[in-house]
């Protein structure tokens, strides 16, 4: 009989209850064993009381709860080996053999680290006399499927990660409330959201609010004058008779010397410039609080039956799949891979030959 765990790390998103339900729930469908490994990886290095078997009606409710009921945490002892050992002990003693990691690109980092380094961590455990010859062997390969549940949607190798549609119908309810101010006011509004290193959320909500200016870290404003034709952009919008100005900001925007683009900056240059009376909302953590929409809940239960199938047909010769969407299909892509290639992602960005090589500071690249 498996036995599936399922932890849920990283910053909470809403959705990740919902994957949590449908992981327990497929799992004891297909004749399998649940456990929630609480407060994330912790939980696997603590191990005891923090390894709970689930029964179908310990996750009621859980898909319409925003959150992490079975909680996340930043787990620093993961990091090293001596954690990821104390945690592969306490997945041996409870006799879990596979686990199914729902969090963003450093969990699942952490995730893939477990696996490859899975045989040699059981070699000491077994030198160390903490687990018998016998129970290597019989644990010797470990599953491990990964989903991501991130609000960011930072990840490569998915079109969307579970949270990350909750998060931006949140702002732009948010936006929508400060536009209404701000028309009465005739004010301008700069609103910084989440993301991260990941614009996502803030060019979506751009659109979606129909703001007047939008900074992202992928697409800094390029040349030195920017703000000039940003003042002169919005100046023109108010002389056509707009009352209100938006103006959205990535928490992680970046110039195109990579100096970082803040709502305080932004918020001061229309104050001193356009003798706007300016206000700056900072979203924070109201973007990912509260109940899951529609989209996650069915995302999160759709990928976490996907995770549990893709245990159950796993082989020691097939790699890791971390759980995706694309083109509105549920898929399967290597853990490995995408974790590479987001780390890649990151890695460029933060570069200043990526806003070179992307011809940023073209100006027909931005028209
Ligand atoms: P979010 O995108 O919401 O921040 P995340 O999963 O990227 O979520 P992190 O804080 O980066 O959040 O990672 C969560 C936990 O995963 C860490 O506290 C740590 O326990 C583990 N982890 C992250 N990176 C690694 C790594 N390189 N090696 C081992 N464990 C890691």
């Amino acid at each position: 009989r498996r036995k599936i765990a399922i932890l849920t790390s990283g910053g909470d998103a809403p959705g990740m209850n919902a994957a949590v339900r449908a992981v327990v729930r497929a799992a004891i469908t297909r004749g399998c064993d649940a456990y929630a490994v609480h407060e994330g990886y912790q939980g696997l290095v603590d191990g005891g009381d923090m390894i709970r078997k689930m029964n179908w009606d310990d996750v009621q409710g859980y898909l319409t709860t925003g959150g992490t009921v079975i909680g996340t945490a930043r787990c620093k002892a993961f990091r090293e080996r001596s954690g990821r050992l104390q945690a592969a002990k306490n997945m041996v003693k409870e006799g879990i053999d596979a686990l199914i990691v729902c969090g963003g690109d450093g969990s699942l980092t952490g995730a893939d680290l477990f696996r490859s380094e899975w045989p040699s961590l059981l070699v000491e455990l077994v030198e160390n006399e903490e687990i018998t010859q016998d129970d290597a062997d019989e644990y010797a390969h470990l599953n491990i499927v990964g989903l991501v549940g991130s609000i960011d949607n930072d990840m490569s190798s998915t079109d969307i990660t579970i949270g990350a549609v909750t998060c931006l119908h949140r702002i732009c309810e948010c936006i929508d409330s400060i536009s209404s101010t701000a028309s009465s006011h005739s004010r301008a509004f700069v609103v910084e959201v989440m993301g991260r290193h990941c614009g996502w959320l803030a060019l979506m909500a751009g659109i979606a609010t129909g703001a007047d200016f939008i900074f992202i870290p992928e697409r800094p404003p390029w040349g030195e004058d920017w703000q000039d034709r940003m003042c002169a952009e919005i100046k023109k919008h108010r002389d056509l008779g707009k009352r209100k100005t938006i103006v959205i900001v990535c928490e992680g925007a970046i110039d195109s010397n990579l100096e970082p683009i803040t709502a305080k900056g932004l918020m001061d240059l229309l104050t001193d410039r356009l003798h706007l009376d300016t206000r700056m909302t900072i979203l924070g953590h109201v973007q990912r609080g509260g109940k899951p929409c529609a989209f996650d809940r069915n995302l999160a239960t759709m990928q976490g039956i996907e995770a549990v199938e893709a245990v159950l047909s796993s082989s020691p010769d097939i790699p890791s799949p971390m759980i995706g969407m694309n083109e509105n299909k549920i898929t399967r892509t290597e853990l490995m891979e995408a974790v590479a290639l987001t780390g890649e992602v990151a890695k460029a960005i933060s570069r200043k030959d990526f806003v070179g090589a992307m011809d940023l500071r073209d100006p027909a690249f931005n028209q």
